[in-house]
């Protein structure tokens, strides 16, 4: 299977919005298709995106992984892009026939369809640079990925930056693209200097996350991190983790803590990254002012491998699903 990002389905879905209105959702063939020069989301960066996946159960059967909390996490970006969105309603029929659309091309579990809802704002005008496009396009790409991790669970090295903001205070629970913009070049700059393979990103020595998942540490039977304060992703893998970390008897923690904290537990403990891309992934050793600090044995702990377990289980159909976190899909 090709890379992750670059192979797609040949439907997806789409909507556009003009006069004050959103059109019928259609399912359109992925094509490329034109925009004007001057379009808003080229000039201004009026888009937001959300990732998912649906997962073909051994029963045959698919569902979608928690779509309701993706559903409100993009209307929450869109309302402070000040970006028209379709209604609840609407955007999980979307997801659904999108899906449906393309269900024979959902590979058996590991894989997975990955799921790319998107909205831009597709006005022709370079002059409307303070006020909303009037004019939106709505449609959710599909991708079918394989084992993220065909080459094994590899436990990363990551630098923590305790200068760098990934993005602007009271933004960064917004999945647009302008944040990954600004978060870039710290990432590229920590692989091309230190051969890292993230950032995790704590300005003012106030630990955040990486540029594309959230961050957790495991020390002792408390798992700890960051609440939710405007300035990380509120990630759908995060807020299942620590369900799971609940349910198994761990103490969940949500709150701010220090770098200073993080290196002097991580070294007895765990960390790890989560994200719907890689559910979990673990931190084998971070890197911090030209010292290297291991995090446990260097290798993913025995928190991590169970709570990772659990939540792919939920998610490919062995394990019952006491959240109700699998949505079956609806073919109309
Ligand atoms: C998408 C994203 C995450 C992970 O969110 P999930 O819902 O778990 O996939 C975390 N941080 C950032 C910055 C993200 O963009």
């Amino acid at each position: 299977m090709a890379a992750f990002g670059t192979e797609f389905t040949g439907q997806m879905v789409s909507s556009h919005y003009e006069n004050g209105q959103w059109s019928d959702l259609q399912v359109v063939p992925v094509a490329p298709f034109s925009l004007h020069p001057a379009t808003h989301v080229l000039h201004y960066a009026s888009e937001c995106f959300e990732g998912l996946k649906a997962y073909r159960q051994e029963t045959g059967e698919v569902h979608l992984f928690r779509p309701d909390r993706h559903i409100a996490r993009m209307t929450n970006s869109a309302a402070q892009l000040l970006l028209e969105i379709p209604g609840q309603a609407e955007l999980e029929r979307s997801l659904h026939m999108a899906v449906a659309a393309v269900v024979d091309a959902i590979p058996a579990y590991p894989g997975a369809l990955y799921l790319r809802p998107t909205l831009l704002g597709t006005e022709q005008d370079i002059g409307a640079a303070a006020r909303p496009s009037q004019k939106v396009l709505y449609y959710v790409l599909t991708s079918p990925v394989g084992n993220y991790f065909a080459g094994g669970l590899k436990p990363l090295r990551v630098k923590v930056d305790d200068q760098a903001m990934r993005c602007t205070p009271g933004f960064g629970e917004v999945k647009t693209g302008g944040n990954y913009a600004a978060a870039m070049r710290h990432v590229v700059l920590a692989q091309r200097e230190l051969g890292a393979d993230q950032v995790l990103f704590a300005p003012g020595g106030n630990v955040q996350e990486t540029g594309a998942a959230n961050f957790v540490l495991i020390e002792g039977n408390e798992l700890l991190t960051k609440p939710l304060d405007g300035s990380i992703l509120p990630g759908v893998t995060r807020d299942s983790i620590l369900t799971l970390a609940r349910d198994a008897g761990l103490k969940v923690t949500e709150r701010d803590f220090s770098v200073a904290e993080l290196l002097e537990r991580a070294p007895q403990g765990e960390a790890a990254l989560t994200g719907t891309a890689a559910v979990l992934t673990p931190v084998g050793a971070f890197l911090h002012n030209g010292s290297e600090i291991t995090v446990g044995d260097g290798q993913m702990g025995p928190w991590s491998a169970s709570l990772r377990e659990q939540l792919c289980a939920i998610q490919s159909g062995a394990a019952a699903d006491p959240h109700g976190w699998r949505a079956p899909l609806q073919v109309n």
